[in-house]
């Protein structure tokens, strides 16, 4: 980073969903987080803004402030009078404390990375609205509230697609006829990028080697769960696609299932499109298997006896082992695995079976090393496993502020170099 860390750089970093939104707001000398905060339920009477706050390093302190926000506008208003107002849980004088606002935007297609906000970018984010229809309109209106809340500040967008635009056509092209894929945009992007970027960054440090020579496979493994193949530092292929439905089995999302389900269900059970995206999105994965889509749910289920629940646990590490696989020879040679998200930060069991028997492949997981939570990062492999396997919780929020530094940077730089 080029910044100068003697100078407190804040960020506001803001990851919009179509009815709440999460913020926070770092000090990037230090990049410590110095407050987050969650709006829920917008636009209904019980909305709520819970604000959190560290005035010291260990120290707490927690604000509820119940109101009607009936929109994001009126939402991100309360939060902007909170973050200013020191009796309230604030942590800034004035917006001239922030240096930018950085948004987190689902689907910026394959232009986008992590870019400064101007209008032909607010059309890009509107242009992928139909493939991303929860949140992309949510995240412009982020950013738009935010435009006019904070007239001086410049808000940068990185998109989760963003860390997977640098995947070869072979990886990321359908099967299916160009033309219509042309029409429709139809591609994988991926997901989850800012959390792959910001876990293969934190292996590579401590690998002890600089990000753009290791190669790993990071997994994502939350509510949603997303594989990586990242090679010298960059995404070469991902197991979400065009949406994040494709890939490994989920909490409540089918992953990767015959299409040919689909037009038999519609023939079938006359299902419409709605029906599918509802099936296959809320209603399959770990709950369609069991009853239950979270993890800790599904364990205690299975070790009181529930059959539905043991399947569910072994499809799920499963289809994590068969993806983690496939990609050495993606990646020719593995210098790590990452495990992240609430499932891959929490779950023993999980990471100890996705790197069993894996000999053949250099993995070796030391279990006294791997077991219990992990709330910090560490490796989890023997001495001698020749393919490293680290804990690494995730931050998007902290990555989404290093993007947003990098991008005020390069604009800065390049001004120079036009001046
Ligand atoms: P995330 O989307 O990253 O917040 O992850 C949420 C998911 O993590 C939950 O739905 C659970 O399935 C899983 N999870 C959280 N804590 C644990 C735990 N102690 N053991 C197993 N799974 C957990």
């Amino acid at each position: 980073m080029t910044h100068d860390t003697n100078h407190a750089h804040k960020v506001l970093v803001i990851n919009g969903g179509s009815s709440s939104f999460k913020y926070q707001v770092l000090d990037m000398g230090s990049e410590r987080r110095l407050c987050q905060g969650l709006v829920e339920r917008i636009g209904s009477p019980d909305s709520v803004l819970t604000h959190k706050r560290w005035p010291g390093t260990e120290r707490e302190e927690k604000f509820v402030y119940k109101d009607d926000y009936s929109n994001h506008n009126a939402g991100m208003r309360a939060v902007a009078s909170v973050l200013l107002d020191p009796a309230r849980g604030g942590v800034i004088d004035s917006a001239a404390d922030l240096t930018a606002v950085g948004h987190r935007v689902l689907l910026g297609g394959p232009e986008y990375t992590e870019v400064l906000v101007n209008d032909r970018v607010k059309d890009v984010i509107r242009e992928y609205s139909p493939l991303g229809p929860l949140h992309n309109p949510a995240n412009l209106t982020g950013i738009e509230v935010m435009e006019e809340i904070f007239p001086s500040l410049p808000n940068v967008a990185v998109f989760d697609t963003g860390f997977h635009t640098t995947m070869p056509d072979y990886a990321y092209t359908y099967a299916i006829p160009r033309q219509l894929a042309a029409k429709y945009r139809i591609r994988r992007y991926g997901f989850h990028g800012t959390s792959h970027r910001y876990i293969s960054h934190e292996a590579a440090k401590l690998l002890g080697r600089p990000a753009d020579q290791v190669n790993l496979i990071t997994c994502h493994l939350g509510n949603g769960c997303s594989i990586c193949a990242v090679r010298q530092g960059r995404s070469v292929d991902t197991s979400m696609g065009l949406t994040p439905l494709e890939g490994l089995v989920m909490g409540t999302r089918s992953g990767s299932i015959d299409p040919a389900i689909l037009t038999y269900l519609m023939q079938r059970e006359h299902y419409s499109g709605t029906d599918l995206n509802t099936l296959l999105n809320k209603q399959s994965g770990l709950r369609g298997l069991c009853g239950h889509n979270d993890m800790r749910d599904v364990e205690a289920a299975r070790d009181a006896g529930d059959e539905n629940a043991a399947l569910a646990m072994n499809m799920f590490v499963y289809s994590l082992r068969k993806y983690i696989g496939s990609y050495f020879p993606v990646l020719g040679r593995v210098d790590g695995i990452v495990f992240t998200g609430g499932i891959g930060e929490n779950a023993p069991e999980v990471r100890s079976r996705a790197c069993a028997d894996m000999d053949a492949l250099g993995i070796r997981l030391d279990e006294d090393l791997n077991a219990g939570r992990v709330s910090q990062a560490k490796k989890i492999s023997t001495a001698d496993s020749s393919v490293q396997v680290f804990v690494i919780p995730t931050d998007e929020e902290l990555e989404i502020a290093r993007a947003t530094l990098r991008v005020l940077d390069q604009a800065s730089a390049s001004q120079k170099a036009h001046a």
